[in-house]
Protein backbone atom coordinates (compact mmCIF):
# COMPACT_ATOMS: atom_id res chain seq x y z
CA UNK A 1 0.00 0.00 0.00
CA UNK A 2 1.35 3.81 -0.68
CA UNK A 3 1.57 5.85 2.11
CA UNK A 4 1.36 9.09 0.25
CA UNK A 5 -2.57 10.45 -0.64
CA UNK A 6 -4.00 12.61 -3.08
CA UNK A 7 -7.32 14.08 -2.89
CA UNK A 8 -8.72 11.54 -4.98
CA UNK A 9 -7.44 8.64 -3.54
CA UNK A 10 -8.12 10.12 -0.24
CA UNK A 11 -11.83 10.10 -1.39
CA UNK A 12 -12.19 6.68 -2.93
CA UNK A 13 -10.67 5.39 0.33
CA UNK A 14 -13.18 7.21 2.14
CA UNK A 15 -15.57 5.76 -0.66
CA UNK A 16 -14.93 2.33 -0.16
CA UNK A 17 -12.10 0.92 1.74
CA UNK A 18 -11.72 -2.74 0.15
CA UNK A 19 -11.77 -1.03 -3.37
CA UNK A 20 -9.23 1.70 -2.55
CA UNK A 21 -6.62 -0.58 -1.05
CA UNK A 22 -6.77 -3.44 -4.05
CA UNK A 23 -5.99 -0.32 -6.06
CA UNK A 24 -2.97 0.38 -4.48
CA UNK A 25 -1.68 -2.30 -3.56
CA UNK A 26 -2.44 -3.16 -7.76
CA UNK A 27 -4.69 -5.89 -7.46
CA UNK A 28 -7.90 -4.00 -8.74
CA UNK A 29 -7.88 -1.80 -12.17
CA UNK A 30 -10.47 1.04 -11.64
CA UNK A 31 -9.81 2.75 -14.76
CA UNK A 32 -11.10 -0.21 -16.57
CA UNK A 33 -14.00 -0.63 -15.12
CA UNK A 34 -15.33 2.93 -16.16
CA UNK A 35 -17.28 3.00 -19.14
CA UNK A 36 -16.12 4.15 -22.61
CA UNK A 37 -18.04 7.42 -22.18
CA UNK A 38 -16.83 8.30 -18.59
CA UNK A 39 -13.38 8.11 -20.18
CA UNK A 40 -14.03 10.68 -22.92
CA UNK A 41 -16.11 12.70 -20.59
CA UNK A 42 -12.42 12.89 -18.47
CA UNK A 43 -10.55 12.88 -21.54
CA UNK A 44 -12.66 16.34 -22.20
CA UNK A 45 -12.07 17.74 -19.22
CA UNK A 46 -8.59 17.22 -19.18
CA UNK A 47 -8.58 19.23 -22.73
CA UNK A 48 -10.02 22.24 -20.83
CA UNK A 49 -7.77 21.92 -18.30
CA UNK A 50 -4.86 22.36 -20.76
CA UNK A 51 -6.16 24.98 -23.19
CA UNK A 52 -5.92 27.49 -20.06
CA UNK A 53 -2.48 25.77 -18.98
CA UNK A 54 -0.51 26.60 -22.35
CA UNK A 55 -0.58 26.12 -25.69
CA UNK A 56 2.69 24.05 -25.69
CA UNK A 57 0.29 22.03 -23.17
CA UNK A 58 -2.62 21.55 -25.59
CA UNK A 59 -0.39 20.90 -28.62
CA UNK A 60 1.12 17.83 -26.67
CA UNK A 61 -2.43 16.88 -25.31
CA UNK A 62 -3.57 16.94 -28.90
CA UNK A 63 -0.57 14.83 -30.01
CA UNK A 64 -1.28 12.27 -27.70
CA UNK A 65 -5.06 11.82 -27.82
CA UNK A 66 -5.86 12.30 -31.15
CA UNK A 67 -6.92 9.31 -31.64
CA UNK A 68 -9.28 9.51 -28.44
CA UNK A 69 -10.37 12.68 -29.73
CA UNK A 70 -11.98 11.81 -33.63
CA UNK A 71 -14.38 9.68 -34.67
CA UNK A 72 -13.54 7.26 -37.74
CA UNK A 73 -14.86 10.20 -39.84
CA UNK A 74 -12.69 12.32 -38.64
CA UNK A 75 -15.63 14.70 -36.63
CA UNK A 76 -14.95 16.01 -32.99
CA UNK A 77 -15.94 13.25 -30.46
CA UNK A 78 -19.08 14.48 -28.98
CA UNK A 79 -17.34 15.04 -25.43
CA UNK A 80 -14.63 17.22 -26.97
CA UNK A 81 -17.19 19.39 -29.14
CA UNK A 82 -18.78 20.20 -25.80
CA UNK A 83 -15.25 20.95 -24.50
CA UNK A 84 -14.75 23.16 -27.21
CA UNK A 85 -17.97 25.03 -26.23
CA UNK A 86 -16.51 25.27 -22.49
CA UNK A 87 -13.55 26.69 -23.70
CA UNK A 88 -15.47 29.20 -25.80
CA UNK A 89 -17.57 30.05 -22.70
CA UNK A 90 -14.55 30.71 -20.44
CA UNK A 91 -13.11 32.43 -22.50
CA UNK A 92 -15.17 35.18 -23.30
CA UNK A 93 -15.88 34.99 -19.26
CA UNK A 94 -14.14 38.40 -18.35
CA UNK A 95 -14.05 37.22 -14.41
CA UNK A 96 -12.15 34.64 -15.28
CA UNK A 97 -9.88 35.84 -17.83
CA UNK A 98 -8.86 38.55 -15.41
CA UNK A 99 -8.45 36.09 -12.18
CA UNK A 100 -6.82 32.65 -14.33
CA UNK A 101 -3.48 34.13 -14.38
CA UNK A 102 -0.48 33.35 -12.54
CA UNK A 103 1.56 29.58 -12.18
CA UNK A 104 -0.51 26.65 -13.81
CA UNK A 105 -0.83 23.16 -13.01
CA UNK A 106 1.58 23.46 -9.70
CA UNK A 107 2.47 20.67 -8.22
CA UNK A 108 2.11 21.02 -4.56
CA UNK A 109 3.68 18.95 -1.31
CA UNK A 110 2.87 18.28 2.52
CA UNK A 111 1.59 16.41 5.21
CA UNK A 112 -1.59 16.16 7.08
CA UNK A 113 -1.97 14.03 10.23
CA UNK A 114 1.77 12.61 9.11
CA UNK A 115 0.62 11.84 6.07
CA UNK A 116 2.36 12.65 3.29
CA UNK A 117 0.37 14.60 0.40
CA UNK A 118 0.28 15.76 -3.23
CA UNK A 119 -1.81 17.97 -5.54
CA UNK A 120 -1.95 19.51 -8.37
CA UNK A 121 -3.20 23.44 -8.16
CA UNK A 122 -4.78 24.15 -11.72
CA UNK A 123 -3.91 27.95 -10.93
CA UNK A 124 -1.94 29.71 -8.27
CA UNK A 125 -2.37 33.78 -8.35
CA UNK A 126 -0.70 35.44 -5.76
CA UNK A 127 -1.48 38.89 -6.75
CA UNK A 128 -4.90 37.92 -5.74
CA UNK A 129 -4.15 35.85 -2.81
CA UNK A 130 -6.43 32.79 -4.95
CA UNK A 131 -5.99 29.47 -6.05
CA UNK A 132 -8.44 28.50 -8.47
CA UNK A 133 -9.92 25.02 -9.60
CA UNK A 134 -11.93 24.49 -12.52
CA UNK A 135 -14.79 21.90 -12.28
CA UNK A 136 -17.00 20.95 -15.11
CA UNK A 137 -20.19 20.08 -14.48
CA UNK A 138 -22.89 18.38 -16.03
CA UNK A 139 -25.65 19.83 -15.44
CA UNK A 140 -26.48 23.12 -13.79
CA UNK A 141 -24.18 25.20 -11.45
CA UNK A 142 -27.15 24.96 -8.82
CA UNK A 143 -27.65 20.77 -9.35
CA UNK A 144 -27.85 18.75 -6.51
CA UNK A 145 -26.75 14.73 -6.84
CA UNK A 146 -27.75 11.94 -4.92
CA UNK A 147 -25.15 10.96 -1.92
CA UNK A 148 -25.51 7.77 -1.04
CA UNK A 149 -23.42 7.18 2.04
CA UNK A 150 -26.21 10.51 3.38
CA UNK A 151 -29.39 8.85 1.65
CA UNK A 152 -29.51 12.64 0.23
CA UNK A 153 -29.53 14.47 -2.29
CA UNK A 154 -26.62 17.12 -1.92
CA UNK A 155 -25.25 20.21 -3.96
CA UNK A 156 -22.39 18.32 -6.94
CA UNK A 157 -19.81 20.32 -4.90
CA UNK A 158 -20.57 18.53 -1.60
CA UNK A 159 -21.12 15.15 -3.19
CA UNK A 160 -18.03 15.35 -5.03
CA UNK A 161 -16.11 16.09 -1.87
CA UNK A 162 -14.71 19.11 -3.64
CA UNK A 163 -14.16 20.91 -0.10
CA UNK A 164 -12.13 18.53 0.69
CA UNK A 165 -10.12 19.11 -1.96
CA UNK A 166 -10.42 22.94 -1.47
CA UNK A 167 -9.02 22.19 2.20
CA UNK A 168 -6.38 19.86 1.78
CA UNK A 169 -5.27 22.15 -1.09
CA UNK A 170 -5.18 25.29 1.08
CA UNK A 171 -3.31 23.64 3.59
CA UNK A 172 -0.41 22.08 1.74
CA UNK A 173 0.05 25.85 0.35
CA UNK A 174 -0.34 27.38 4.21
CA UNK A 175 2.42 24.58 4.53
CA UNK A 176 4.93 25.89 1.70
CA UNK A 177 8.41 27.54 2.16
CA UNK A 178 7.77 30.14 0.07
CA UNK A 179 6.73 32.99 2.06
CA UNK A 180 3.90 34.55 0.24
CA UNK A 181 2.13 30.92 -0.34
CA UNK A 182 3.04 29.92 3.79
CA UNK A 183 -0.68 31.56 4.64
CA UNK A 184 -4.01 30.69 4.17
CA UNK A 185 -4.95 31.32 0.11
CA UNK A 186 -8.61 31.00 -0.46
CA UNK A 187 -9.83 28.42 -3.61
CA UNK A 188 -12.34 29.75 -5.95
CA UNK A 189 -14.29 26.98 -7.96
CA UNK A 190 -14.78 28.08 -11.41
CA UNK A 191 -17.49 25.79 -12.43
CA UNK A 192 -18.46 25.73 -16.09
CA UNK A 193 -21.27 23.79 -17.05
CA UNK A 194 -21.61 20.92 -20.18
CA UNK A 195 -25.17 22.22 -20.72
CA UNK A 196 -26.36 23.42 -24.72
CA UNK A 197 -25.79 27.11 -23.25
CA UNK A 198 -22.70 26.47 -21.24
CA UNK A 199 -23.08 28.34 -17.74
CA UNK A 200 -20.08 29.64 -15.94
CA UNK A 201 -19.30 30.85 -12.05
CA UNK A 202 -16.40 31.58 -9.65
CA UNK A 203 -17.79 29.82 -6.54
CA UNK A 204 -16.02 30.92 -3.06
CA UNK A 205 -15.94 29.05 -0.13
CA UNK A 206 -16.73 30.21 3.99
CA UNK A 207 -13.31 29.99 5.78
CA UNK A 208 -14.92 28.18 8.36
CA UNK A 209 -16.42 25.86 5.64
CA UNK A 210 -13.41 24.99 4.64
CA UNK A 211 -11.91 24.53 8.44
CA UNK A 212 -14.73 22.48 9.16
CA UNK A 213 -13.72 20.20 6.24
CA UNK A 214 -9.99 20.01 6.64
CA UNK A 215 -11.17 18.11 10.27
CA UNK A 216 -13.26 15.93 8.24
CA UNK A 217 -10.33 14.58 6.01
CA UNK A 218 -8.12 14.57 9.08
CA UNK A 219 -11.02 11.84 10.29
CA UNK A 220 -10.65 10.36 6.72
CA UNK A 221 -6.81 10.16 7.05
CA UNK A 222 -7.02 8.48 10.63
CA UNK A 223 -9.29 5.20 9.45
CA UNK A 224 -6.18 5.33 6.10
CA UNK A 225 -3.85 5.53 8.84
CA UNK A 226 -6.05 2.28 10.82
CA UNK A 227 -5.72 0.31 7.77
CA UNK A 228 -2.35 1.00 7.28
CA UNK A 229 -1.68 -0.60 10.84
CA UNK A 230 -3.23 -3.62 10.19
CA UNK A 231 -6.97 -2.74 10.50
CA UNK A 232 -9.21 -4.75 7.50
CA UNK A 233 -10.32 -3.13 5.03
CA UNK A 234 -14.39 -2.27 5.26
CA UNK A 235 -16.22 -3.27 1.78
CA UNK A 236 -18.95 -0.90 0.98
CA UNK A 237 -20.54 -3.97 -0.90
CA UNK A 238 -21.76 -1.19 -3.30
CA UNK A 239 -19.02 -0.95 -6.23
CA UNK A 240 -17.97 -3.07 -8.58
CA UNK A 241 -14.97 -3.76 -6.71
CA UNK A 242 -17.02 -5.62 -3.86
CA UNK A 243 -19.55 -6.83 -6.56
CA UNK A 244 -16.20 -8.34 -8.49
CA UNK A 245 -15.25 -10.13 -5.13
CA UNK A 246 -18.58 -10.66 -3.37
CA UNK A 247 -19.31 -14.57 -2.06
CA UNK A 248 -22.28 -15.45 -0.88
CA UNK A 249 -22.27 -17.97 1.73
CA UNK A 250 -25.60 -17.08 3.37
CA UNK A 251 -28.90 -15.74 2.36
CA UNK A 252 -30.23 -12.01 3.60
CA UNK A 253 -33.24 -11.23 4.42
CA UNK A 254 -35.69 -8.61 2.56
CA UNK A 255 -36.45 -6.32 4.90
CA UNK A 256 -32.98 -5.34 5.03
CA UNK A 257 -33.46 -4.22 2.04
CA UNK A 258 -36.18 -1.78 1.91
ZN1 LIG B 1 -16.84 -1.42 -2.44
Amino acid sequence: MKKRLSFSSLKAFSECEAEAVAVMRGEWDRQATFPPSTIEAMNAGSYVHKYFESEEALNEFKKEHASDMFTKKGTLKSQFQIAEKIVKALDKDPLFKAIYQGSKELEIFGKIQGIEFHGFVDCLNLERNIFIDIKTVRGSIKDREWLESEHRRVHWIEARKYLWQMAIYQELLRQSDDEKRGKKISPVIYAVTKETFPDSAGITVPQDWLDDSLVTVCEAIDKYIEVLNGRMPNRCERCNYCKATKRNLSTISYSDLI
